[in-house]
């Protein structure tokens, strides 16, 4: 399986190039030269077996003759026997047609351990048969560096450095990362916000004799070994559901529309899909791209449900390559006139191909905490503000499909305890496999917001 960019200039790599390389050449996001596809019957024999034989499957498809089978399938094996419960995603039902397929049974309590599982071990393996190593820098809103440093401590050919904003994240979210006791892990509290993490990083990424001197490299929600992941739960709750033999539909809470992206993918592969709700927080820029046809940048106001407060969803490059019909340079010339004016008009073409799958809604702070409370007095559970907002996507979502739908919970309510507590009064209890971590003693350095000071640390820790 080759590898294209959504901008049409770079050449085709293979499965390892791409995942290791992040953005291509010519600045835009890769992705597969064809989509592969399964036939129902395939579909149908996912019933029932185990999540990670399923992954490896899905995953093959993807890799084509780079990794063998065997190692594929042990990485697979490894991955989610990290998780905390048998069928590793599970399907709850919450209402009469609608049900949340639970994401955060991972080593650090968030969605983003289902992808970041499988990427650490992929990376680290193909390093290892090149004799290569690798530095990865992270920038973290939260939930993003948690779950790197639970995949990448103690990978033998990986050192990693999680930058995060001083002071502005919760202390769970911190001690995800700075209770990790392993060699190759640094934490960098940085003294300014996202925003300057998030440019730190891109700065450095950018300096090609750190990338070299250090084997430099990022995971964020471009990469599409982690697409490939979040496509696997698509299939293994709507086969739960009835599907290839009934339509299931997804409410997805999104940011950077990686796990929205991997519902489309799911779908071009032959899961049939009815339909797809992307519900924002109050920063929508998705849902108006949906409803408007116009992907305009706001600004970024924060919110309940911090991971989704982003206002330039990198993953939409890839579906609107896929609507103009793989026109890359069309691509190429929307993305660049977006970077520098922060508008998008979608042709109109390419915008009823992306209502045949997609629609947007926007959930307010206040429906948020409605949701909460809610969902609590029907069902008895706690959930998270994040999959409120999916869960209040899910009850708009009745006029557009009669479909079972299945909201993607994202995270733990444990993991958002106090927004969780001020909603409902009660406190979520922290699942056993992370109470060790109130214990644990921290480390982590504090820098300034600086990309000069950031690039020594990561060139004294990678040489050290
Ligand atoms: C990252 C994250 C999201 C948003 O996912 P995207 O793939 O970026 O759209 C939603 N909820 C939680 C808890 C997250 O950590």
């Amino acid at each position: 399986m080759r590898y294209v960019s959504t901008r049409g200039e770079a050449p085709s790599v293979g499965f390892i190039d791409a995942i290791l390389s992040g953005l291509a050449p010519d600045g835009g996001l890769y992705v597969p030269e064809a989509w592969p596809s399964f036939t129902r019957a395939e579909i149908a024999a996912f019933a029932g077996r185990p999540y990670a034989e399923v992954a490896a499957e899905i995953l093959a498809k993807f890799v084509g003759d780079e990794i063998a089978r065997d190692d594929l399938e042990q990485m697979c094996a490894e991955a989610y026997a990290s998780f905390t419960h048998a069928a590793v995603v599970p399907v709850r039902q919450i209402s009469p047609g609608g049900f949340v397929a639970e994401l955060f049974h991972g080593p650090s309590l968030a969605f983003k351990d289902v992808a970041m599982q499988l990427l650490a071990r992929l990376s680290d393996h193909v390093l290892g048969a090149q004799r290569r190593n690798q530095t990865i820098l992270c920038a973290t809103s939260g939930d993003t560096g948690g779950a790197a440093v639970e995949a990448f401590r103690g990978r033998p050919n990986t050192k990693i450095v999680v930058m995060f904003p001083n002071g502005r994240i919760s202390a769970v979210q911190r001690r995800f990362m700075t209770t990790a006791t392993e060699d190759n892990v640094r934490c960098v509290a940085v003294d300014g916000d996202f925003d300057d993490c998030q440019a730190i990083l891109k700065t450095a990424l950018s300096d090609a004799s750190l990338k070299q001197a250090v084997g430099l490299s990022a995971v964020n929600s471009i990469n599409f070994a982690r697409i490939v992941a979040q496509c696997v739960y698509y299939f293994t709750a709507a086969v739960a559901l009835g599907a290839p033999h009934r339509e299931v539909a997804f409410a997805v809470p999104s940011g950077n529309f990686g796990d929205g992206f991997a519902g489309y993918v799911a779908k071009r592969m032959g899961l049939p899909i009815a339909r797809i709700i992307i519900a924002t927080n109050s920063n929508d820029i998705l849902a108006r791209a949906f409803d408007e046809g116009r992907y305009v940048r706001g600004v970024t106001a924060p919110t309940q449900s911090p991971a989704m407060d982003i206002q330039s969803a990198s993953n939409f490059e890839r579906l609107y390559f896929e609507c103009v019909r793989r026109d890359g340079l069309e691509t190429a010339r929307a993305f660049a006139a977006f970077a520098e004016t922060g508008v998008l008009d979608i042709p109109p073409q390419a915008l009823s191909t992306m209502r045949e799958t997609f629609t947007g809604v926007a959930i307010s702070e206040v429906e948020t905490t409605r949701t909460i409370v809610a969902t609590l007095r029907e069902t008895g559970e706690l959930i998270d503000p994040h999959t409120a907002v999916g869960v209040a996507g899910m009850h708009h979502a009745r006029s557009v499909t009669s479909a079972p739908i299945v909201v993607l919970s994202t995270a733990h309510a444990a993991k958002f305890p106090e927004t969780v507590e001020a909603a409902t009064g009660e406190t979520p209890v922290m699942p056993r496999s992370a109470a060790h971590l109130a214990d644990k003693s921290e480390r982590f350095d504090e820098l300034p917001a600086d990309a000069g000071a950031i690039k020594t640390y990561v060139r004294a820790f990678a040489e050290g």
